[in-house]
């Protein structure tokens, strides 16, 4: 039988309990079915489909919308009872197996979305099999690394700084540590590289391929999830490289928006809000804002978790009636996080924090550590311990 330990290596998770994501992906689709059905999409590609915001806007599209849908990430599976893979491989299997119990097409391409060949692949899939077009196109990639498909270079995207270095707390959610970090600024080259990983290029050379296959419907729509935040992270995000990063995909967006005008395409922005994931428990400092940050919005009752935002976006503001624009056209469900008085509560509160009470009922540690330890199958609501063997979870297909 194969023991589920929760490990961390700093605020990296590196176990996985497979049962556990396979009860959030069905509290997930839970919560959606409880809001009822919505008119969508009704064939999508998400790249980026397997983990936090790809997947919750892959539960509320297809349980929500009834979509089919594609879904290309990279992750990996079971090896051996101590290398069980990556969560993101099992919330695929609980994908497909739950979509298919209600009649949906649900296809994983689990493979290196930055490559021509994957490209390909899907294209050749949604002319073969998938009925020949796309109507929604979301791109929901989060790397650190990324092989330019035409000149075979690497490259890594670093989160730094830019100009100046950034002093602050961080939290060690191993060590349950609270200490102060430096951030250096980054240098010319690592703000190139990290615009070549996180920008915009692989979601237009995605834009691009699509359209000149002819898989892509008249009116199709393609987003692609920002961040922005407020000045309590702006020095470490919105004005350092990842924010560069978050500004190359909104130029893309325009070029996008021109190749796609034939069809009356369109490629929208959605400045989505601070959550739990893999990728933003890395972010230095981020840690700490959102522990202020939620404790403030669960109080107000605006505190969401991927499923209820992207539910949200998708249900209320894309398909809906409530959509919020900025000047940029940008669409912003991030006006709750960004509300002038939440901000200003969250800053007050992490004003007063230190080692001694950053964990305690001050803050909202316990929920951020409770979401973070959901995204590898630990703490999951509702979950019930089951006898599994290593053959049974090699035996699992996505
Ligand atoms: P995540 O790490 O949870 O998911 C990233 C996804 O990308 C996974 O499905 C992974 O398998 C896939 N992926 C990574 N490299 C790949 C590759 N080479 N080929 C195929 N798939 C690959 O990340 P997330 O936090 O959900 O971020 C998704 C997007 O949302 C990012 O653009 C991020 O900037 C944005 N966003 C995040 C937040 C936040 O607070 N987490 C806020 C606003 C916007």
């Amino acid at each position: 039988m194969v023991e589920f330990e929760q490990k961390l290596r700093g605020n990296i998770a590196v176990s996985v309990n497979p049962l556990g994501r396979k009860q959030q992906v069905l509290n997930h689709i839970d919560h959606v079915k409880s809001k009822g059905t919505f008119e969508g999409p009704k064939k999508v590609l998400i790249i980026g489909a397997s983990s936090s915001y790809g997947l919750a806007t892959r539960i509320s599209l297809a349980f929500g919308a009834g979509a089919d849908t594609i879904g290309v990430s990279y992750e990996k599976g079971p090896k051996s009872e101590r290398n069980l893979g990556t969560a993101g491989w099992y919330n695929n299997i609980a994908f497909k197996e739950a979509a298919g119990k209600e009649g949906l097409i649900a296809k994983n391409f689990v493979q290196d979305a930055f490559s021509t060949e994957t490209k390909q692949e899907v294209i050749d899939y949604i002319k073969n099999e998938f009925g020949g077009k796309v109507d929604l196109v979301v791109y929901s990639l989060a790397s650190g690394r990324r092989t330019d498909p035409e000149t075979g270079e690497t490259y890594t995207s670093s989160i730094k700084a830019i100009g100046e270095p950034v002093v602050g707390p961080n939290i060690n959610m191993q060590k349950e540590d609270y200490y102060t970090e430096t951030l250096e600024p980054a240098t010319e080259q690592e703000i190139e590289d990290t615009i070549k990983v996180m920008g915009g290029e692989d979601w237009e050379l995605w834009l691009k391929a699509l359209k000149e296959a002819d898989v892509l419907t008249e009116g199709v729509l393609t987003t692609n999830y920002s961040y922005l935040g407020s000045e309590l992270n702006h020095p470490y995000y919105g004005h350092g490289t990842l924010g560069r990063a978050k500004a190359d995909c909104d130029e893309k967006a325009d070029t996008i928006n021109e190749l796609l005008a034939d069809i009356n395409g369109k490629a929208q922005i959605v400045v989505a809000t601070a959550v739990t994931t893999k990728a933003s428990s890395v972010i230095p400092f981020f840690p700490v804002y959102c522990i202020g940050l939620y404790k403030v919005m669960s109080e107000k009752g605006t505190h969401e978790t991927p499923i209820m935002h992207m539910d949200r976006i998708y249900r209320d503001m894309i398909y809906g009636d409530k959509p919020e624009y900025d000047e940029e056209g940008r669409l912003r469900p991030d006006s709750w996080e960004l509300d002038s008085d939440t901000q200003a509560q969250t800053k007050a509160l992490i004003g007063e924090l230190n080692e001694e009470n950053f964990n305690t009922d001050l803050t909202a540690y316990a929920l951020f550590y409770k979401e973070f330890s959901n995204l590898s199958g630990f703490m999951v609501d509702g979950f019930v311990e089951k006898e599994v063997t290593i053959d049974e979870l090699k035996a699992m297909e996505y």
